[in-house]
């Protein structure tokens, strides 16, 4: 028979994160399709909260590793806790969320397992076996995969379940002792690439995409980078947006060129970037090109706005094409929304 084993570390305010939520979500159902014991496992410098807020999900046990090493991310201790978890639980498959952390840690620890490890697990589905769905080569393939070798872990992607939410109970933790090891490295801040304010937003209903045309001559020979910042921050600031970028505008600002600076590799969208998941997309300036729009696949509403009525957008790539000036047109959409703000904010 099965045994589940649930892993998940805290996040520095002693919550889980998100996809920890989700990812227990598919232990849960996992667990109860094959009539298995699940187990939870829960790392940090605390995590009673935590496990108090998930105690309801029904775990035969709730282990915990704690530390105030485990506070911080760090191969050589994450690793460590998650192979004394896995220890003293001895699972024959290992659902665990892909935070950067653990996606980091997790493959050395199966490996001192003697597991085998699976990434990017977007499904798991339970018949006369268990059987995964992973993407390949940046979601453009889709592949079901089982496995005899046990223990086996799984890192499952965000996104693809809804988070778990129950009763907060009071959890009965067994506390496992970890030895850890010799560590090195101490982590003295977070150094984040973008230098102001945060424009990636996953959990956003609206992706908005700024394309190389932003920094182009315009009608007036003239280019206008500075009005192209205000304009764009302009609109995430009162949309919420998230920010995606086409390959030509990230490129640009990486090689220092007086353009956008907030935007970085980061929020590269397309075959070589980010598939993002938001129920809409806006895009502007952006030629829509092939290699770009496959990174749109899981936008479900697209609308776009090019001076050029036979861009890539038009030709079956986007729902709506406004063909129009996206300077004026954002500046357009900036007022109404100000407004709009100003008339919530005094109600
Ligand atoms: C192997 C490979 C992988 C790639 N991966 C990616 C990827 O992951 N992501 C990606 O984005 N690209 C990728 N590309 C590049 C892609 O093919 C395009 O070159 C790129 O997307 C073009 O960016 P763009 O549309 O912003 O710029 P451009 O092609 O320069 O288009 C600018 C657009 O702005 C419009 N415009 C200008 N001024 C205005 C205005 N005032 N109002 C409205 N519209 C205006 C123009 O009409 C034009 O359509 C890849 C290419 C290859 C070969």
């Amino acid at each position: 028979m099965e045994n589940i084993l649930y892993l998940a570390h805290t996040d520095s305010d002693g919550s889980l994160p998100r996809v920890a939520l989700e990812t227990l979500t598919a232990a849960r159902d996992l667990a109860v399709a094959l009539g298995a014991p699940l187990t939870l496992g829960l790392f940090g410098a605390e995590v009673q909260t935590a496990a108090n807020t998930i105690a309801s999900v029904g775990a035969t046990r709730i282990l915990a590793a704690t530390s105030p090493e485990f506070a911080q991310s760090r191969y050589a201790t994450d690793a460590a806790a998650v192979e004394a978890l896995c220890r003293a639980a001895q699972p024959t498959i290992v659902l665990v969320p892909a935070t950067s952390r653990l996606a980091r840690a997790l493959p050395g620890a199966a490996h001192r397992l003697n597991g085998s490890v699976d990434t990017h697990i977007t499904a798991i589905s339970a018949g006369d076996s268990v059987t995964v769905t992973r993407w390949f080569y940046r979601q453009r393939i889709e592949g079901t995969l089982t496995r005899t070798a046990r223990p086996w872990f799984l890192l499952l992607d965000s996104g693809s379940r809804p988070a778990y939410q129950g009763e907060t109970l009071t959890a009965k933790i067994e506390e496992v002792p970890v030895t850890l090891p010799p560590v090195r490295t101490t982590v003295t801040g977070t150094r984040a690439p973008q230098s102001g304010q945060q424009t990636i937003r996953p959990d956003s209903k609206l992706l908005f995409v700024a394309g190389a045309g932003w920094t182009k001559k315009q009608a007036d020979g003239q280019t206008h980078p500075a009005d192209a910042e205000q304009l764009i921050l302009g609109f995430l600031a009162n949309s919420k947006a998230s920010l995606g970028g086409s390959k030509s505008l990230v490129e640009q600002s990486g090689e220092n060129q007086a353009t956008l600076r907030f935007m970085t590799h980061l929020n590269q969208v397309g075959q070589t970037g980010a598939t993002p998941r938001h129920p809409k997309g806006l895009s502007t300036c952006c030629h829509g090109e092939e290699p770009h729009v496959v990174g749109w696949r899981f936008i479900n509403e697209r609308r776009a706005v090019n001076l050029d009525a036979n861009c890539g957008w038009a030709r079956g790539k986007a729902d709506v094409v406004y063909v129009a000036d996206a300077f004026e047109v954002m500046r357009k959409v900036n007022a109404l929304l100000a407004e709009k703000n100003a008339a919530v904010a005094t109600q």
